[in-house]
């Protein structure tokens, strides 16, 4: 692995290990030991110095016998690791027994040691402590890996302190007062990543209540007066969503304005409305029925299982604030004006918070609550805001000021970091933006291998939004449109002109390139609640995607129809999700007849031209590929399905993530199996999950001869890079060794020169220490 690979992985491990954890010394037996696997190296130890002892004491190792853990001790002027708690500077010493500060402890049984490398771990600019790697072989390390190294004793460093600070803390009397604020010290925080990206500055807290306790229950004996005072806020409620939708709307497009229209509908709710007048009726002022109501709306959203459900509440939750700020003759909400640019920390993000935020001046977003499919967060995405949600414990550890580093692509967020971390962060954050840049650069060359071998890169694309990235990576066209998310942001199914405008739109923005429409692709983890799904005992084997849509012809039939009309105005093809067997091909096919029929019938334009392709992303489809491959265009093989599906692993759950491996032989026999099949009934084939996004994926996808990567827009460059690096005859004849693989480990290991080369030339290699 490149250091930039492994630094990336390697801390954002460590930073896990380091968010999960509660207790100290299981937390640095963890980072030995991932430090010495990641580094492959035969010791990694940790030594902190006792102040009273005047010692160093080994706290922690991986390699040396444990029994030396709390024996070996040293004074700061002996041995190597003294050396560099004593010179607070890094050292690598190779034929470490020569040295003159080498000191021998038989406790550890490490004579056979050759390589010495050690660095401090600094607080408040005195060494605490020295984290070591030693080898039994001479080794050599790159500036980079000693950068890294450096930033892990860097999070080592906090780890201690914090652990410090904590029994010191539970040391005190209940009275003694908490230690002052510049005391506080770097934390790392795990979170949910919503939106990919790095952002940095310093924290701007917005308070939003929950419970709107600050409310008290009040009495009138005008309920006339305060039912109009109700219907005026609504009204001026009404107009300023419709003015947030245009302004949505303009910014992003028709899609992602159409979040709106649920708010829209929301206030002009019957049931809404009626419980309001009932209350206020009962004698209460309108602003206290309005919080009553809104309560009991969110705690039977709270009570649902569904996540999807749950983040709808958000919307709720969003009407109502905006309702009873009108109704408190509270001007705007001003809450999200920031003084300078910096990070919004807050319990979660509406829409209308989304559609305002300045990305001038919001530059990352954390938040305590909400999941990843809220319609916020789906609007931050469009905006291009890196964004991590759900830190249930965020708003009780932040301090205005403090300085964050939100990792929107690890869902870490750093509170008031260590200096080393937030340089790594500011060079990765610089070298990548110049690497993106680089790479944009190459956009219009194409993807060939060195041996001519052609491939076509697409876009996988969810809202409109996303068009304007097309242009801007240099896709050859759209791989994969998921059209669920239309879907997504309304309240009843959009209509079949709804969806022929969003379909259009979407065809005109690729302006000629080939468009795959993915029919409704839902169920699962996607819920869409007008769509009333059945409680299920296992929804991922249950009734979602295409064998919804065949028993709802109707729905099915007119998104059909509406991809049909929008075929004329530019290349389509439609794609169908999840197949599992050949009659669902005849029921497609039988279905999409009807369609035509009826759009014939009723005069409406449409363009039969429309290919039609199969995502293969249930096994079942992979070892009937043969026999699918006559009755359709095209294969796009779904992946990220296909290895859930074929591994029994569930792709969202992380008890299990460690086993959701693509490069398990078992998938690589079923994508070489589906791209056989696709090469013998002459039909072009695709990947379109998310192994098409990774250089490391690619020599094997074009040595099973895969000559369509569909991924998200931005990957494209760096995927092409890596194409323009390689042999087609040297990916074919790597890609029939690892085909006969027994485990990942092997298919890695064969396909490791690869690697090496990609990883010089495409990956992003931070810049060296300064
Ligand atoms: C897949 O399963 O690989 C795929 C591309 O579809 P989705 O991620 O939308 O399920
Ligand atoms: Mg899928």
């Amino acid at each position: 692995m490149s250091s930039a690979k492994l630094s990336l992985s390697l801390l954002d491990r460590i930073t896990r290990v380091i968010g999960d954890s509660h207790d100290f010394r299981g937390t640095v037996d963890n980072i030995v030991s991932l430090v010495k696997e990641e580094m492959q190296t035969d010791v990694c130890s940790l030594y902190l110095y006792d102040e009273e002892k005047n010692l160093l004491i080994l706290v922690a190792t991986k390699g040396l016998d444990a029994s030396a853990i709390g024996k070996v001790e040293m004074k700061p002027s002996e041995g190597l690791t003294g050396l560099v708690y004593e010179s607070m500077t890094p050292l690598v010493v190779q034929d470490a027994h020569e040295h003159p500060r080498y000191r021998y402890f038989p406790v550890t049984r490490e004579e056979k040691l050759k390589t010495f490398l050690g660095v401090p771990l600094i607080s408040r600019r005195s060494a605490i402590g020295v984290l070591v790697i030693q080898d039994r072989q001479n080794r050599t390390y790159s500036t980079q890996e000693l950068h890294l190294f450096n930033t892990i004793a860097g999070q080592v460093a906090g780890v201690v302190v914090n652990a410090r600070l904590l029994r010191e803390l539970t040391a005190r009397s209940p009275d003694t007062p908490l230690l002052p604020e510049p005391e506080r010290s770097a934390l790392v925080l795990r979170g949910t990543p919503a939106t990919p990206g790095i952002a940095m500055g310093p924290a701007a807290i917005m308070e939003v209540y929950e419970d709107f306790h600050y409310i008290i229950e009040e009495h009138t004996d005008d309920p006339e007066g305060q039912k109009r005072k109700f219907r005026e806020a609504a009204e001026a409620g009404r107009k300023e969503i419709e003015e947030l939708r245009e302004r949505v709307q303009e910014q992003l497009g028709e899609d992602d304005a159409g979040i709106f229209n649920i708010h829209l509908m929301m206030l002009e709710d019957q049931g809404f409305n009626q419980k309001v007048f009932e209350l206020i009726d009962s004698g209460t002022t309108a602003l206290y029925a309005v919080k009553s109501v809104l309560a009991g709306y969110l705690k039977s959203f709270q009570d649902i299982d569904d996540q999807y459900l749950k983040d709808r509440a958000v919307d709720i939750e969003d009407v109502g604030r905006r309702v009873i700020r009108l109704l408190s003759d509270q001007s705007r909400d001003g809450s999200l004006h920031f003084q300078e640019e910096g990070i919004l920390i807050t319990r979660l993000i509406t829409p209308s918070d989304a559609a305002v935020l300045s990305t001038e001046m919001v530059r990352g977003v954390a938040t305590s609550a909400g999941g990843h499919t809220s319609h916020a967060i789906i609007l931050s995405r469009s905006l291009g805001i890196p964004c991590v949600v759900g830190i249930e414990e965020l708003l009780d550890i932040v301090q205005p000021g403090d300085y964050i580093i939100v990792d929107g692509n690890t869902g870490n967020v750093f509170i008031n970091p260590e200096k080393v971390i937030v340089k790594e962060y500011q060079r990765l954050l610089q070298d990548y933006t110049r690497h993106v840049v680089e790479l944009v650069s190459e956009k219009d060359l194409p993807a060939v291998t060195l041996d001519g071998f052609r491939v076509e890169l697409m876009a996988n694309v969810g809202l409109l939004s996303d068009l304007k990235f097309i242009d801007y990576y240099g896709a050859d066209g759209i791989g994969l449109y998921r059209t669920e998310l239309p879907f997504m942001a309304r309240s009843i199914l959009p209509t079949e002109d709804e969806q022929y405008r969003i379909y259009r739109n979407m065809v005109e923005g690729a302006r000629g390139k080939m468009v795959n429409i993915r029919t409704l692709d839902v169920g699962g983890d996607k819920k869409i609640p007008y769509l009333s799904f059945p409680t299920e005992e296992n929804p991922f084997l249950g009734w979602r995607s295409i064998r919804m849509c065949l028993e709802k012809a109707d729905i099915f039939k007119t998104q059909i129809r509406a991809i049909m009309r929008a075929a004329r105005h530019g290349p389509v093809s439609i794609l169908i999700p999840m197949v599992s067997t050949l009659e669902e091909v005849m029921g497609v096919r039988r279905l999409m007849e009807e369609s035509r029929v009826e759009l014939k019938s009723s005069k409406v334009p449409y363009s039969s031209s429309v290919q039609v392709g199969l995502m293969i992303e249930v096994p079942s489809a992979a070892l009937l590929a043969g026999k699918l491959a006559s009755e359709v265009d095209f294969f796009s093989i779904g992946t990220n399905d296909l290895t859930q599906y074929a591994l029994a692993v569930d792709r969202n759950n992380n008890r299990v993530a460690h086993m959701y491996d693509s490069m398990n032989p078992a998938i690589l026999s079923l994508i070489a199996m589906t791209a056989r099949a696709a090469r013998e009934g002459g039909i072009p084939i695709a990947v379109c999950g998310e192994i098409a996004a990774d250089p490391l994926w690619t020599p094997l996808l074009i040595g099973m001869e895969i000559s369509v990567l569909s991924m998200n827009a931005s990957s494209i460059p760096l995927i092409k890079r890596s194409i323009r690096l390689i042999r087609h005859a040297d990916c074919q004849r790597a890609a029939r060794r690892a085909l006969k693989a027994g485990t990942s480990a092997e298919v890695r290991r064969i396909m490791s020169r690869f690697d090496k080369m990609i990883q010089a030339e495409v990956v992003f290699q931070p810049t060296e220490l300064h």
